[in-house]
């Protein structure tokens, strides 16, 4: 019998219900028992969902994060947060948003609470609170929430697995704040993994999934041996481990966790399938392996029969040991197909979330365990579907296959090297000194997002719309040209979202509903699904430029996103290489960058934010991957003649161990995120490295403060320290579609004010 289960479920919510409910209560708009009453039902509704399974994941629903929970439930909270007084899930709270000192609170001799450094979880969109260390951490064990919610799962009759992640990724995965060695925690910090299991026991647990993703990156000998202390140590526990790695391959760690002592060990059988028969080799004949065979990470239909012709011989070897389930927690898609009644009907047959994996999972299961005959009806429709995808001419577009076959290198070169071009675009743009610009949008009014909606839903018709949009953009040049700035953009009053934006116009897109996937704590994002070959049908962005362009002598910057970012936060197909499909998105891009030229636009912006998101989680693979990511950028940007300048902007700059692909991207002019780390980061652009042009962010776009003008000068000229005065921009860290127009125009006017006297003064 192959056992069937599951890593983890999305928590927020078909429809956003813990968004909601969380965001109310952070507004004052609603109670704490409200929301937990919220976090109940959704508990109760995804283990429901999950019926059928033979083990069921158990606390793995989080309020706002996996890893803060450990955090909780390790007792690590940051120290800047104990002493409060108040409910336990409001100081978690603390931790996850900060709190400023407002007055109420400093007349409360209360002062503010920073929030915990987040970032990224693996090469997922999903973000996650950096636990903190210092060389007197010290650990405690709080079982309340696990143990709350398994009792709710066995008042449910639920088969409860729980949850946690291990204690060498939990460390691994933590910042140090006073330089010790966050290793030299273990010790600490594994009594309280060992009291955590015995109180589990305690509850009849039988077996517990301990999360260990950090054996898919590359670990040095001392996490390597930290994991056979750890394990070791937990050796005596009495629950079961199942030691759960997903998001890639274990590769030369295969032996460490074949012989760790754990009762059975879960492997990301999508991405890490060539660790399968090694592993089936060195696996001691005592364990468990559980193959996650239904990626996580995708919204595609798993070919069941392939699966099966796979599996079939695997499961003769292990028998008993085997168990299957998708490759990592269901929290990086989306909740459930059957919501979306306006995707098309094609596409949609394509496609499985959440709910719909689970599904293949009991198919599977029956399968191996009855026979395909168990399953025929469904065995044959998922191969119809599967069948009809590959062949059909949505996905299959000759022209731009043969489009991509034709890219030469000569479509990565511009006609001149850097230095010839910026003496062209210098006399055709006649610049000052310390130009000044945006990165692209200005503030999305309430005006613009009812009209955004008006027209989708029909009650505003194309011309009413064009006419708002068009008035909104005449606003921004207007404004723009007010306070003095240099080179100016139309605002992107037209977009919704810099991805959806281009991705509606192209085909082989299409667009969920509901298809919310969580980003951190209440914030979701809905990526679009990238299923087809790429082509653009007509121009997207033309016909804004030049209206904006018309109505100001100042160069107005075109504004796109860039290939890579379109792939990264997009569903791609998964029948091609990733790099195929984003030489696709370059051309099409391209083609809309020729267009902005040949309608007389002189500068145009690519906007590339999520270039660094796509580096694989194994140094060793990042070349690869470098390399194609700038050929395509190259492909969109370098269609056109020197005098026309090209920009690109990414949201960071930490660029040291990849500056060298940033040079290669060989943009005219980059702006990059640098203001709260105070032009330090800048160090990696030097001369050698970097020849181009920099607009360092002045200002921290996130802050609905408005910056002074000697912060920025002084700022300015640190950066102008590390690069020549001559190839330096005055710009903002990142777009201003979040902001208010009355703290962007202050603000900006401050900008300007200071590249006037850098002007005069250096
Ligand atoms: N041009 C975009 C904007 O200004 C860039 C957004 C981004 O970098 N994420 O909004
Ligand atoms: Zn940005």
């Amino acid at each position: 019998m192959a056992i069937t289960h599951n890593l983890g479920f999305p928590r927020i919510g078909a429809k956003r219900e813990l968004k909601f409910a969380a965001e109310s209560y952070w507004k004052g708009q609603s109670s704490l028992a409200a929301l937990t009453s919220v976090g109940a039902e959704l508990r109760a509704r995804h283990w429901q969902d999950q019926a059928g399974l033979d083990l069921v994941p158990v606390g793995d629903f989080s309020f706002y994060d996996q890893m803060l929970d450990m955090s909780v439930t390790l007792g690590n909270l940051p120290e800047r947060v104990r002493g409060f007084g108040g409910d336990a899930l409001d100081n978690y709270f603390r931790v996850a948003r900060g709190r400023s000192a407002a007055a109420a609170d400093e007349q409360a001799g209360c002062a503010g609470v920073w929030a915990g450094e987040m970032t990224k979880w693996f090469d997922t969109n999903y973000h996650y609170i950096v636990p903190e260390f210092t060389a007197v951490t010290t650990f405690s064990l709080d079982a309340s929430r696990l143990l709350t919610q398994l009792t709710e799962a066995k008042a449910r009759g639920v088969a409860a697995k729980p949850v946690i992640i291990g204690p060498v990724t939990y460390l691994a995965l933590g910042k140090s704040k006073d330089e010790s060695d966050r290793l030299d925690l273990l010790e600490r910090l594994l009594p309280v993994y060992a009291e955590l299991l015995q109180v589990l026991a305690a509850e009849g647990v039988d077996w517990v999934q301990i999360d260990e993703p950090i054996l898919v990156t590359e670990l040095d000998v001392r996490w390597r041996h930290a994991f056979e202390v750890a394990y070791h140590s937990l050796k005596g526990t009495p629950v079961k481990l199942l030691l759960a790695t997903y998001f890639g391959e274990l590769q030369d760690q295969r032996y460490l966790v074949a012989n760790l002592p754990v009762a059975g060990v879960h492997i990301d059988a999508v991405r890490g399938r060539d660790d399968v028969v090694p592993l089936l080799n060195l696996l001691p004949s005592t364990k468990v392996l559980s193959l996650g065979i239904i990626d996580g990470r995708n919204i595609w239909k798993t070919d069941l029969n392939g699966v099966l012709d796979w599996l079939e011989p695997i499961q003769e070897q292990l028998g008993e040991r085997l168990w299957i389930a998708p490759s990592c927690s269901l929290l990086h898609v989306p909740v459930d197909l059957d919501s979306e009644d306006r995707l098309d009907a094609e596409v949609w047959s394509w496609l499985a979330f959440a709910k719909q994996k689970l599904s293949e999972l009991r198919v599977l299961a029956t399968a191996l365990n009855d026979g395909r005959q168990a399953v025929q009806a469904e065995l044959e429709a998922n191969r119809a579907a599967c069948e009809g995808r590959r062949r059909s001419p949505r996905v299959n577009n000759p022209a731009v296959k043969a489009a991509v076959a034709r890219i030469d290198s000569r479509m990565g070169q511009r006609q001149s090297p850097y230095a010839e071009r910026a003496a062209k675009q210098a006399e055709l743009l006649a610049l000052p000194k310390f130009p000044t610009t945006t990165i692209g949008s200005f503030p999305q009014t309430r005006e613009i997002r009812q009209a955004r909606a008006d027209f989708k839903a029909g009650r505003l018709d194309a011309e009413g719309y064009q006419a708002t949009m068009k008035a909104e953009i005449a606003r921004c040049v207007r404004e723009q040209e007010l306070i003095g700035l240099d080179v100016l953009v139309h605002g992107e009053a037209e977009r919704n979202d810099m991805v959806e934006y281009f991705g509606e116009q192209l085909e082989g897109y299409a667009f969920s509903r509901y298809g919310w996937v969580q980003s951190y704590g209440s914030r979701c994002v809905k990526p679009p699904i990238l299923f087809g070959d790429i082509s653009r049908p007509k121009p997207m962005t033309v016909g804004w430029i030049t209206y904006a362009q018309s109505l100001t002598d100042k160069p107005m910057k075109g504004m796109l996103t860039a290939p890579v970012t379109m792939l990264n936060w997009s569903f791609v197909r998964d029948d091609q290489p990733r790099s195929d499909t984003c030489r696709q998105l370059a051309l099409a891009i391209r083609a809309e960058v020729v267009d902005l030229e040949r309608a007389g636009v002189k500068v145009i912006q690519i906007d590339e934010p999520a270039f660094r998101e796509g580096l694989p989680l194994r140094k060793s693979q990042w070349q690869a991957y470098l390399d194609w990511a700038v050929e395509c950028f190259r492909i969109a940007a370098n269609g056109v003649a020197d005098e026309t300048q090209i920009h690109t902007h990414m949201c960071y700059s930490e660029f040291n161990d990849i500056i060298g692909s940033i040079a290669d991207l060989d943009a005219d002019a980059i702006t990059i995120e640098t203001a709260r780390s105070d032009m330090e980061l800048l160090d990696a652009f030097d001369d050698f490295r970097y020849p181009n042009d920099i607009g360092p962010g002045v200002y921290d776009i996130h802050s609905p403060n408005i910056p002074a003008e000697a912060r920025m000068v002084a700022l300015m000229r640190k950066a102008a320290e590390r690069i020549p005065a001559e190839r330096l921009w005055v710009n903002p860290d990142c777009g201003l579609k979040t902001r208010q127009w009355e703290e962007v125009i202050p603000s900006l006017t401050s900008m300007v004010a200071a590249a006037k006297t850098l002007r005069t003064t250096l």
